[in-house]
């Protein structure tokens, strides 16, 4: 999609530093991490939000979930725990609107924090 910045960086348009990619999604370090691991998980084709979600959207949907384990081994968080986010609207402070899914770990994350 045109103008989108993920959509950008999936085509090697705009530089990012690779964690893995595969055929239906591509995983990236964060820009500005909110963890010790802060990768972003996306899917090739451009979805727009959690919310925009389709029935026809399964099988990238289940390649960025997929993507986001192998992201948390390969990261070395898998035994640690991570947590999996996905924002949407304004509330959640979502600023780019192609569905990405932040893995995040590398400390603990209980929540609510106390
Ligand atoms: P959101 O707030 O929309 O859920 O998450 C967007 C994320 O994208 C933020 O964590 C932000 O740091 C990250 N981000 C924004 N622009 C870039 C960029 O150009 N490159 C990378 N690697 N991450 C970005
Ligand atoms: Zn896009």
């Amino acid at each position: 999609m045109a103008n989108c910045l993920f959509c950008s960086i999936v085509a090697g348009d705009i530089a990012s530093t690779p964690v893995l990619s595969t055929e239906l999604a591509y995983a990236f370090e964060d820009i500005n991490p909110a963890a010790p691991v802060h990768v972003l998980v996306v899917p090739r084709e451009h979805i727009t939000d959690a919310a925009a979600l389709l029935p026809d959207h399964g099988e990238a949907l289940s390649a960025v979930l997929q993507a986001a384990q192998q992201a948390a081994v390969m990261k070395g968080i898998a035994h640690s725990g991570y947590r999996l986010v996905f924002n949407v609207g304004e509330d959640s402070g979502n600023s780019v609107p192609h569905l990405h899914l932040h893995v995040l770990g590398g400390r603990s994350m209980a929540w609510p924090p106390g």
